[in-house]
């Protein structure tokens, strides 16, 4: 134990469970690289004015929980909460949406910052895989999207996750319906600051968790009832396609979602076996927030998938993953002219992509093979001086016990073939 702790909210990805982030990561990725999806990377931080415009100054995310600075030099800057806005600023400011065709399909991983309350599935430094579509309005699309996170989940293994699915309209009927709710929010019992979000941001209200409000929302208007008829063309598609696909899902017309930048398309994975944070991920179109952060018209969609949550769900649901042997070889030497023909024959196994491992340090025989164990390996390979002399190696198979002499010329050979 050091003086010093992960800060609160955080925690560290340890082996051998870091494995499982990796390979969450991977299987989100995967359908998306396979599907014209471009990796992409941007800074942890940005202006805080980007994350003010782009998610909405009246968000939880803005409001409450960025970690927002000042640089020395007076530059406002916050830890990147979401990955939506940053991306879409790279591509405007790249120019990609100008020189590729369009939709500029990107995908990214990286690290991600809220200052939130900590609970099991809720942590202020979290990691998302997203996906994001920009330039291009069209069904299929978004339909593209849930389809390869619903793979994705399935590749992985999860059974136990719903689809939401909802449409938030468009700036033809969202003004109206947002009236019609503001209407309805006015004459309910709600405290002063939840009244203040009804003028700025009404359907926030209807994502309020507390059971005070959300026992008074049983009435409250339906966007799904105000849908222009474009907004309802588009969304009987987007659920026909997805539909098509074999891909189950719900509809809930009270899907909100806590950014204020999506229209038409929204939708949440949610997983049953995560409690109160049971969301995994989440997304949905935003065709105007290229002009709020000062872009031109480029309607797009994307998703975030968040990878702790899915290890969780993984665990809730008592998915094993199948990973990769961390080592499949274990080298004990014993002395030192094996320590050096042993550390050649581990480089070259390495050379060959065999996962191997070598006992470091003067360790016994007993301590060495105590490390064998614990790594996993499927072989160890021991040789002390009079094998050598012998011109042999010990290859010990260590599920079998068996132990047999391999000439130190085809030890290599040998393992690769034991190993396929
Ligand atoms: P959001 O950007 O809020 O839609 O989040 C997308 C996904 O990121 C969620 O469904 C979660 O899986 C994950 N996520 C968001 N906030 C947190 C957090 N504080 N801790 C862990 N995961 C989070």
């Amino acid at each position: 134990m050091s003086t010093f702790q992960a800060p609160k909210g955080t925690y560290d990805l340890l082996p051998p469970d870091s494995a499982k982030y990796l390979a969450v990561r991977e299987a989100i990725a995967a359908p998306l690289r396979n599907s014209g999806y471009g990796y992409i990377e941007t800074p942890g931080f940005e202006s805080v004015e980007l994350f003010a415009r782009g998610v909405g100054e009246s968000t939880d995310i803005v409001s409450k929980e960025m970690y927002a600075f000042e640089t020395k030099g007076g530059t406002k800057l916050a830890l990147r909460p979401e990955g939506t806005a940053s991306v879409l600023r790279a591509a405007l400011e790249a120019n990609l949406h100008k020189v590729g065709n369009l939709p500029v399909k990107l995908w990214y991983s990286g690290s991600y910052y809220r200052y939130e309350r900590p609970q099991k599935g809720r942590y202020r430094h979290f990691s998302q895989v997203g996906a994001e579509a920009i330039g291009a309005e069209d069904p299929a699309l978004d339909a593209e999207l849930i389809i390869l996170a619903d793979q994705a989940y399935r590749t992985l293994g999860l059974r136990n996750f719903r689809i939401l699915l909802n449409s938030l309209g468009d700036k033809e009927c969202r003004p109206v319906y947002r009236a019609a709710l503001q209407d309805f929010l006015r004459g309910l019992d709600l405290d002063e600051d939840t009244l203040r979000r009804a003028e700025i941001n009404p359907l926030r209200v209807l994502d309020d968790k507390r059971e005070s409000v959300q026992k008074q929302l049983g009435d409250a208007p339906l966007l799904r009832d105000y849908l222009c008829d474009a907004c309802k063309a588009y969304h009987e598609e987007v659920r026909e396609l997805i539909t098509a696909a074999s891909v189950a899902f719900e509809d809930d017309p009270k899907l909100v979602r806590g950014l204020d930048y999506y229209t038409r398309t929204t939708f949440e994975f949610v997983h049953d076996g995560l409690g109160s944070q049971s969301a995994v991920g989440g997304g949905g179109r935003y065709d105007g927030l290229s002009e709020m952060i000062g872009g031109p018209a480029l309607p797009s969609v994307g998703w975030a998938l968040g990878v702790d949550r899915t290890v969780l769900a993984l665990e809730a649901e008592g998915v094993e993953l199948e990973l990769p042997a961390a080592t499949s070889v274990y080298a004990v030497p014993l002395g030192d002219e094996a320590r050096r023909v042993l550390f050649a024959k581990v480089t070259e196994l390495r050379k060959l992509g065999v996962a191997a491992d070598f006992s470091y340090g003067a360790k016994g025989l007993k301590g060495a093979m105590k490390n064998a164990n614990r790594s996993g390996a499927r072989y160890a390979v021991v040789a002390g001086e009079r094998d050598l002399a012998e011109g042999v190696v010990q290859l010990k198979d260590m599920v079998s016990g068996e132990q047999t002499a391999i000439g130190v010329n085809e030890i290599v050979a040998e393992l690769e073939s034991r190993l396929g």
